[in-house]
């Protein structure tokens, strides 16, 4: 049985998780890393369902921490608002 997370979660286990988030086309699998916090959708900042795919133990350094996910369709410039 695989657990269903959320934005702002703690990532449990560094892996490929599955994105559930019906408002908005996102992408469909993104990896993320352990002892962060699961990302928002980027463009309404509302919570996002994840499921662990694929636990993945290799650790590659370079990699960044995601905080939104993006779109998958190219949306038009001004659209992005700044952090409250
Ligand atoms: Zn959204």
């Amino acid at each position: 049985m695989t657990q269903r997370l959320f934005t702002d979660d703690t990532i449990p286990e560094t892996g490929i998780y599955s994105v559930f988030h019906s408002a908005h086309q996102l992408v469909g699998s993104v990896k993320l890393h352990c002892g962060a916090l699961f990302p928002r959708c980027s463009q309404c900042g509302d919570q996002v369902g994840f499921e662990l795919m694929l636990a993945t133990k290799v650790y590659q350094p370079m990699e960044m921490h995601i905080f939104e996910l993006p779109l998958l369709e190219d949306e038009p410039p001004g659209q992005w608002e700044p952090e409250s």
